[in-house]
């Protein structure tokens, strides 16, 4: 039971340099208040799974404080812990501002110098977040996790319907490194309505736009499809498909040339996907390793092409 809200794995950390020990908590926030008011963004299902365990309620501050205690507890040495809700960590309406402090509070005296990444939308990124946890800066490293997803207004607004401007995250990203916060973006790797040839073009320049910049770190976030979203409505009538692994690698090879420090997204979440990045029988499994190994030490094994490669 505890192993399905928490997990710890081993990713490599390019701030550190090193391969680190990360605890993962996902906790039924009220819900992203995003999603609530505008249907949300194209390719998300995980309001319709934290409706499960809520119905799309905040639950008691109580609640959360005994499940990220009952996760946190249960590992002795972690580098990083990564709490995500489902939406905006740093909004009252989602989640109780007397969790957040318990949360600093804990780390700060039993972890000191660990890294705590939570995710936020940019609209609740302001004054009063930097003030909720200047005085826990000296023990713990924020890291803020902001979707951009892609650098082109039609494609993330449009498309994904992310609803962010980008001259709003150019500001908050300014807050937070003006502030000592690490970011750490979203890139959304083939939304619907392109090719594939479009979705690893757009992927490059948005990396390009992100290290420009300087974001602290990148995540290549390859799209898979979850149920009771936009997306697995395309898919069901074969109008969408996930990117193909083969441009995940390209696009892995590239930052190696370029020197671009990018961490790749699992290609699994909660709720589980109904579909995700593929390609044949025969380069699947080898594709899959190279990746688990890119993840966990920061090195990207040859391989030889593969017939199926278009
Ligand atoms: S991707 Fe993030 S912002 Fe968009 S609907 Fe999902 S939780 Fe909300
Ligand atoms: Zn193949």
């Amino acid at each position: 039971m505890l192993s399905k809200y928490c997990y710890i794995d081993e990713a490599f950390s390019f701030s550190l340099e090193k391969t680190i020990t990360k605890l993962t908590i996902l906790i039924p926030g009220g819900g992203c208040e995003y999603w609530k008011k505008t249907g949300g963004c194209s390719m998300c299902g995980f309001n319709n799974e934290v409706k499960k365990y809520n119905r799309g309620h905040k639950l008691p501050s109580l609640i959360y404080w005994v499940l990220f205690l009952l996760a946190i507890k249960k590992y002795s040495r972690i580098d990083k812990v990564s709490i995500y809700n489902g939406g905006s960590f740093i909004n009252n309406r989602e989640i109780p501002k007397n969790f957040r402090s318990n949360v600093y509070n804990y780390l700060s005296k039993e972890y000191n110098g660990i890294e705590l990444l939570i995710e936020s939308r940019c609209e609740y990124i302001n004054d009063d977040f930097i003030k909720e946890i200047k005085k826990y800066q000296k023990k713990i490293k924020f890291t803020v996790a902001i979707g951009l997803e892609s650098q082109d207004d039609y494609i993330r607004n449009k498309i994904i319907k992310k609803g962010l401007d980008k001259r709003v995250f150019e500001k908050k990203v300014n807050l937070l490194a003006k502030n000592n916060v690490k970011t750490y973006v979203y890139v959304l790797l083939k939304p619907p309505g392109i090719s594939e040839k479009e979705a690893y073009n757009e992927t490059i320049e948005t990396i390009k736009y992100l290290i420009n910049l300087n974001i602290n770190e990148i995540e290549l976030s390859c799209t898979f499809v979850q149920e009771g979203t936009f997306l697995a409505d395309l898919y069901y009538n074969k109008e969408y498909k996930p990117p193909s692994l083969w441009t995940i690698y390209k696009i892995l090879r590239k930052a190696k040339e370029k020197g671009w420090q990018l961490n790749l997204g699992k290609f699994t979440d909660t709720p589980p996907p109904i579909s995700i990045p593929s390609s044949c029988p025969k380069c699947r499994l080898k594709l899959i390793k190279i990746f688990n190994v890119y993840r966990k030490k920061n090195i990207l094994n040859k391989i030889d092409r593969c017939e199926c490669i278009k």
